[in-house]
């Protein structure tokens, strides 16, 4: 099996190029974020505090989290049965995400499904930690980076098209107070595994951007397109 691990901050693209990138190849994506934000929601909707150890940790055993495909090869995160795919994007939801995934606990709870995936599929996926913990042998290791402003900027016309009313400003200060929560956690930290291909995106559009990623992709494991 081909494994493709993609590692970086928030709003550097990963998950759009990942995408776009398993369906060039005919892979699957894994966006091991959703399953964070998953517990993040659940955690959220008990009213309880995302910090609090000893409320999040207990909570875990009555949650039944699971990885589904729908017939357009998009992965849907269902929560005790119900589909929470587009509940776990709203923007509270992504500072719980962040809380409850600097527990090493809550990590360990998501680690086989992640490895499971890799296990079974040739695979593309993106988090912080899967160059560094989830899949140090993956065939080809991606740090996707972008500068605080590209990545804000990108992330509030997402937002907006949804119907976000709030500032860029808003964004923006949510978006480095998580880089700085999940780079400083002591488990599983986002950084830059050592055998990691750097891209900046920051001064590339997105076609430029996949073009690249393609290319490493296909340089580092001979996988092919399968689509044009
Ligand atoms: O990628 P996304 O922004 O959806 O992830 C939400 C949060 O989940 C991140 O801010 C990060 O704290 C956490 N996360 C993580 N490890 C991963 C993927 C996401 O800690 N592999």
């Amino acid at each position: 099996m081909i494994s493709v691990a993609i590692d970086g901050p928030g709003g550097a693209g990963k998950s759009s190029l990942s995408r776009r990138a398993a369906k060039y190849f005919g892979f699957i994506y894994v966006d091991t974020g959703a399953m964070y934000r998953t517990i993040g929601l659940a955690a959220c909707r008990r009213g309880l505090d995302t910090k609090d150890k000893s409320l999040i940790l207990p909570m875990l055993s009555g949650l039944v989290i699971e990885l589904k495909y729908n017939d357009a090869g998009e992965q849907r995160m269902f929560l005790n049965g119900e589909d929470v795919s587009a509940d776990i994007r709203l923007p509270e939801i992504s500072m719980c995400a962040s809380n409850v995934s600097a527990m090493p606990e809550v990590r360990s709870f998501l680690i086989d499904m992640q490895r499971d995936m890799a296990k079974k599929y040739n695979v593309i996926m993106d988090g912080r930690d899967i160059g560094t913990v989830i899949l140090p042998d993956a065939d080809v290791k991606i740090f996707l980076t972008a500068s605080l402003e590209a990545r804000a900027l990108r992330r509030y016309k997402e937002l907006c098209e949804k119907g976000f009313k709030g500032s860029l400003q808003e964004v923006t200060e949510d978006m480095k107070n998580r880089d700085f929560q999940d780079s400083n956690r002591a488990a599983a930290p986002l950084t830059v595994a050592e055998d990691a291909v750097l891209l900046d995106t920051s001064e590339y559009d997105f076609e430029e951007s996949l073009s690249m990623l393609c290319g490493i992709i296909s340089e580092k494991t001979g996988a092919k397109a399968v689509e044009p």
